[in-house]
């Protein structure tokens, strides 16, 4: 059997120097045994840290599944080989993957009491989190100022349609573009009648004087809704 799977059993016997051979020569990564299990779970298995390092540095994927589902990282960390369990962990090995029973590598690890094994697992799974919020947070902030930034276009557009369509540029007063064009004529009758019935009794001798002051024809005044300063245009 094993001379159909040369690179299996290099890999098992922790036959560096061989695995190094056969990898040179084309050796495949992904062949697997009855078990459906690669050479990088044999080299785990049998505790070898120089051929899983220099099979993983030819990217072995540390994420395949033997015939019961589980990784490599499983056979690592069941039985203890916490130096091996780093080095899955850092060629991309998912320590989340669960096996056909729903198990982590880290149930494995509490499981058989390999603490080593357990606080790597643990350690790790908290830098992912760690990252995870982090790249969440860069996120949301990223969103957060696209957001403001679309606010700030929609701002100047509407601001730009608005003084097209007064014909008006800034307040010469401040500066703002908030600006409104208001008329003396029509507009203000609503205002000119609250003053009829409010202010008749007291102030008659200048609503005599309302005609003339507000039905003025084809008066506009600008008016800057940001200092309230008003000028005839
Ligand atoms: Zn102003």
């Amino acid at each position: 059997m094993s001379q159909d799977r040369p690179l299996h059993a290099a890999a098992a016997a922790g036959d560096a120097s061989t695995v190094a051979r056969l990898l040179r020569g084309g050796g495949s990564l992904n062949a697997r045994d009855g078990q459906r299990r690669t050479p990088l779970h044999l080299a785990v298995r049998s505790g070898h840290a120089e051929v899983v390092r220099s099979l993983c540095g030819a990217n072995a994927d540390p994420n395949v599944r033997d015939s019961g589902g589980q990784t490599p990282l499983h056979y690592a960390a069941r039985l203890g080989h916490a130096d091996i369990l780093g080095l899955l962990v850092q060629s991309g090995g998912d320590s989340r993957i669960q096996d056909s029973h729903g198990h982590t590598p880290l149930y494995w690890a509490e499981r058989e009491q390999r603490p080593e094994a357990s606080a790597l697992l643990r350690q790790h799974e908290a830098a992912r989190q760690a990252a995870e919020e982090q790249q969440r947070q860069q996120m949301a902030l990223a969103q957060e100022q696209e957001r403001q930034r679309r606010a700030e276009q929609d701002e100047a557009r509407r601001q730009a349609v608005y003084n097209v369509n007064t014909g008006m540029g800034a307040c010469p007063q401040c500066g703002s573009r908030n600006l409104n064009k208001v008329s003396s004529g029509g507009s203000d009758t609503s205002a000119q009648a609250a003053t009829c019935c409010c202010g008749a009794l007291f102030f008659w001798p200048l609503m005599l004087l309302a005609p003339f002051l507000f039905r003025h024809p084809g008066e506009w005044h600008g008016h800057c809704n940001s200092c309230g300063h008003t000028w005839r245009i």
